[in-house]
């Protein structure tokens, strides 16, 4: 199935600003003109070896392309760069420092597919383990099962030698304890009565504009971080993550000059999650999906809307049957739009990026928002010998908002985070 002119033209009448095709033409393109804006054609010839990642694999990437340059195995390049985030304790999205679920506990899911043996390996709600993409290497290579989750995953990965630690850093324990205190109202979590700093709900003045309401609960908040012991040069990015639940996570695919091709893809997930969730990363087909004869893909974004899609496995497909990757990967992201029926009141809380890498080295990144509230545009990361960031093609373009769903932020308050 291609994405028609008439989809785009049903899906901007429903709301949508712009399709985003072809909206931020070539000028962010890589410098052989090909990749994430380009379609291919069959004569074009792309750059290999070449990895893609998120705008987190950044600062790992170069030492990973380096390593498949040299004959590196393209999984484990790959896994070169998500080990980064995964060891990174700022990295409040992936491994150690992950923001952690409801109940204060960090749970990490991963998996991986190694293209040239068609092997794959995953792991489900992880805890105390920080390299889980590499569990899920472990899982592929030490073990006749794909999957493993929960204790089960954590006990074979301490079998295999990987140290237990503590996750959850001191930073994200008071992001996680200030989430808590604001949408606590009716629970025994925060200052009590008794408190010096307790202070009476707030009464909603009447007529007082939005932006200054807002300005107020910034304000409380920043006081609450105070509290927590927060230090002042962290308080407004805790501040940030209270009010706009971080998602992050990271993929990564990589291919060789002989043509080989893997990926893989490791989170902390969605901050603040039900405890024993699981997203879509670690599930073979939704965040990750690598055939060594089309391709390989993977997703960041809303976990449960790309297993509903099969985010990853369908683009695949998509390429198997002629797409271009940007084709296919857009064609993914109609599939969401058209589960929720085209409604804009509910897909402006959905959003999705996709990193699509093609046999051939021909690469796409496409997201359903320009980029999440209160952030930046969303970016892939590339390296064809050049290391850089592009900005993923829109289908939608527009500032998609965290759910669960709190009043809007005013733009003007958003600003300061920015
Ligand atoms: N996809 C991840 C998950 O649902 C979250 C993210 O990418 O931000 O767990």
């Amino acid at each position: 199935m291609s994405v028609t002119r008439r989809d785009f033209v049903r899906t901007s009448v429903l709301g949508a600003v712009a399709t985003g095709i072809g909206a931020h033409g070539a000028a962010s393109g890589p410098p052989n003109g090909n990749g994430a804006q380009g379609h291919a054609s069959a004569n074009d010839m792309y750059k290999r070896p070449i990895i893609i990642t998120a705008h987190n694999g950044f600062n790992y990437i170069d030492d990973a392309y380096a390593f498949l340059k040299n004959g590196g195995d393209t999984l484990d390049a790959a896994l070169r760069v998500v080990k980064g985030p995964e060891d990174d304790p700022k990295d409040t999205s992936v491994g150690l420092g992950g923001l952690p679920n409801e109940e204060g506990v960090v749970e990490l899911d991963s998996c991986c597919m190694h293209g040239p043996t068609r092997r794959a390996g995953s792991v489900g709600g992880v805890r105390n383990i920080k390299n889980v993409s590499l569990v899920a290497k472990a899982v592929m290579e030490q073990t006749g099962h794909v999957m493993l989750v929960g204790e089960g995953a954590e006990r074979f990965a301490v079998a295999m030698g990987f140290p237990r630690e503590n996750l959850l850093t001191d930073h994200s324990r008071k992001v996680w304890l200030l989430w808590k205190e604001y949408h606590s109202t009716t629970d025994w979590w925060g200052p009590a009565l008794a408190d010096p700093h307790w202070q009476p709900p707030q009464e909603q003045p009447e007529g007082k504009p939005q932006s200054e309401l807002w300005q107020e609960r910034v304000r409380r908040l920043e006081k609450h971080a105070a509290n927590l012991g927060i230090v002042p040069e962290l308080r407004r990015d805790a501040v940030y993550k209270v009010l706009f639940p971080p998602t992050g996570t990271i993929h990564c695919s990589a291919l060789n000059e002989k043509g080989e091709i893997s990926g893989c893809t490791t989170t902390s997930g969605l901050a603040y999650k039900l405890p024993g969730r699981v997203g879509d990363s670690p599930i073979i087909g939704a965040g990750c999906y690598t055939d060594q004869d089309v391709g390989s893909a993977g997703a960041t974004g809303s976990g449960e809307e790309n297993i509903k899609v099969a985010g990853a496995h369908t683009i695949i497909e998509n390429m198997r049957h002629g797409m271009s990757p940007k084709e296919a990967g857009m064609d993914a992201l109609q599939r969401i739009v058209r589960n929720y029926n085209h409604d804009m009141k509910k897909l402006q809380f959905v959003d999705m990026i996709y990193y699509i890498l093609r046999r051939d080295g021909a690469y796409a990144g496409v997201s359903l928002w320009t980029g999440y509230e209160g952030g930046h545009p969303h970016q892939i990361v590339v390296h064809d010998g050049t290391r850089r960031a592009e900005d993923a093609t829109a289908l939608f373009q527009g500032f998609s908002r965290d759910f669960p769903p709190d009043p809007k932020v005013p733009a003007e308050v958003q600003k300061q985070f920015q």
